[in-house]
């Protein structure tokens, strides 16, 4: 059985969840939940973006302080590849401030150029043939940016999602299983999980109610086969019992 301890893919006002970081804090406590991250929506999307960076960090961090004693409050964010050379939308001097970061593909990016925007606007980029190209993309943006996970592999971009597994082994990125959009067939996740990848269990709750909420994520994973060893939000035992 997988037990999920922390939500670590939750939105919130600030892009466009339903209810408030503090909303959010208090609904994870309520399911029991050792941590909550909040990780809205990166920095250049069209409609989703977090407006203003300074005071979604100051309201996260107020969270942490308040809630310390009853659950950890981590500062993430989702941000959007933006190009096929692998850049994500995170402004300059920001990386180190926040405890995780994430990256996925969502159309209305602002992408890095025309060159960019064409590419993946046009339905050209979601077939077979693009498959080679968006892979190296996703490869490119963990080599550069080293983030902590991949939202939703696969979502809205078709990718060789063992190849983009297999180079986020090698730099310690971890590939969550989407409760939302759970997008692996069992075979696939059977063999990213033969790359030796860590995987994490997200939720991607836009509203309150869904905060923790891990269901279909956790269906496919049991079905892949894998094990609680190999998600890095589930509960662990040891010989001697729980860690
Ligand atoms: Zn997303
Ligand atoms: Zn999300």
């Amino acid at each position: 059985m997988i037990e999920i301890v922390s939500d670590l893919h939750t939105h919130t006002t600030h892009s466009h969840g339903k209810g408030n970081v503090e909303d959010n804090v208090k609904a994870a406590i309520d399911k029991g939940l050792e941590a909550v991250a909040i990780s809205d929506h990166g920095f250049s999307h069209l409609c989703y973006r977090v407006k203003d960076i300074d005071r979604y960090l100051d309201d996260i961090h107020n969270a942490k302080e308040k809630y310390a004693d009853k659950i950890k409050v981590l500062s993430s964010v989702e941000l959007n590849l933006v190009s096929l050379d692998g850049d994500l939308d995170m402004p300059e001097g920001y990386w180190d401030k926040f405890d995780l970061t994430m990256f996925g593909y969502h159309k209305l990016s602002g992408y890095k150029d025309y060159k960019n925007f064409m590419y993946f606007m046009l339905p050209g980029s979601k077939t077979k043939k693009a498959v080679a190209r968006n892979t190296a993309a996703y490869i490119a943006a963990i080599e550069k940016n080293r983030p902590s996970m991949i939202s939703h592999l696969g979502y809205g971009l078709p990718v060789d999602k063992v190849r983009v597994c297999e180079a986020a082994k090698q730099y310690g990125t971890a590939i969550e299983i989407n409760a939302k959009h759970p997008d692996f067939t069992v075979e696939q996740l059977r063999a990213c999980a033969g790359t030796g990848v860590s995987f994490v269990i997200g939720s991607d709750a836009h509203s309150v109610s869904r905060v923790a909420d891990f269901g279909p994520a956790i269906d496919i994973a049991q079905r892949a086969g894998i094990t609680a060893g190999q998600i890095i939000n589930a509960k662990h035992q040891t010989q001697e019992g729980e860690t």
